[in-house]
């Protein structure tokens, strides 16, 4: 059975590993397919694709970009997107100044609380140019504010913490259109984040089909097992195809280990079939 992965996470963004590191890692585990999801950029798209190509490991490019939304989190996946797409790339370049700007702001947070981080640089923190909630939790961490990255996001970042500041995210409109003009096909990542009732997903499900999503990332490692083959069911009645992934980012979320999903299941590549399929289905173009 082929075994693959298409929820990852990578330095370009606010993994672990370089996209390299994470083909040879998908390689030696013997995983078929990678999609990298990198948090919105597509800057390790290319390194990926070299990568996966040195590997004999196919690589599918996508991205996840997060959506105005309340009350939980909304978490769009865009695959086989053109990572030179005009478009994207002006609204990667958006979304990173909204998070530099959110990013000051939650620093000024800190400061103005008397944490001492002076002598911590934010650019330490991260290989790339990216930073996100997950660097500036290190950064309490390094400055023994709190003693993990978790421990960070429930005292202080996350949603409804005190150091919590929404940074401003496309509408659901532009971020589709903007995948679609990148040649990509939209998929809701783990909907329970979403942080709404059941029946309510169902109405959201329904609403966004209409809108032009065409599939569900039904198994995550966050959700149980159960629970994600509720969100199958409901994605099929929809006529939505089906994802897995394990939103892997390395060492920091070790309970997402590489090419595994909800109740560690490994990931077949069926789920890898459909998603091709739906890439060069006409509905793609729409
Ligand atoms: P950002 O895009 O900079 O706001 O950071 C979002 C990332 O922070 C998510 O993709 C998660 O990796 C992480 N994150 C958000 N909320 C939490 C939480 N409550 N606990 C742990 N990690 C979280
Ligand atoms: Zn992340
Ligand atoms: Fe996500
Ligand atoms: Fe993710």
């Amino acid at each position: 059975m082929a075994q693959v992965d298409l929820h990852t996470h990578s330095s370009a963004s606010d993994g672990e590993l370089s996209p390299s590191e994470l083909m040879a890692l998908a390689h030696k585990l013997g995983l078929s397919t990678i999609a990298l999801t990198d948090h919105d950029t597509v800057a390790g798209l290319a390194e990926a694709a070299q990568a996966a190509h040195a590997h004999g490991i196919e690589c599918i490019p996508g991205i996840e970009i997060e959506i105005d939304f309340e009350p939980g989190e909304f978490h769009l996946l865009g695959y086989g997107i053109d990572p030179q797409s005009a478009p994207l790339l002006d609204a990667t370049q958006r979304l990173g100044n909204a998070r530099h700007e959110r990013n000051e702001a939650i620093l000024e947070l800190f400061a103005n609380a008397g944490f001492q981080l002076d002598t911590i640089k934010i650019s330490e923190l991260s290989r790339e140019s990216y930073i996100g909630r997950p660097h500036l939790a290190d950064l309490l961490v390094k400055a023994r504010c709190v003693r993990t990255r978790q421990e960070a996001f429930d005292r202080y970042l996350g949603k409804g913490r005190p150091f919590y500041i929404k940074k401003s995210c496309l509408p659901l409109e532009e971020a589709l259109s903007v995948i679609k003009a990148a040649g990509g096909v939209p998929v809701v990542a783990h909907p329970y984040s979403l942080f709404v009732s059941k029946s309510m997903l169902g109405t959201l499900f329904s609403r966004w089909k209409d809108m032009g999503i065409e599939g569900l990332e039904a198994y995550h490692p966050t959700a149980k097992f159960g629970q994600c083959v509720i969100l199958e069911r409901m994605a099929r009645e929809r006529g939505m195809f089906v994802t897995a992934g394990s939103d892997f980012h390395g060492k920091a979320r070790p309970e997402c280990g590489l090419g595994r999903t909800a109740g560690n299941m490994a990931i077949d590549s069926c789920y890898r079939d459909a998603l091709v399929s739906a890439l060069s289905h006409p509905a793609a173009q729409k």
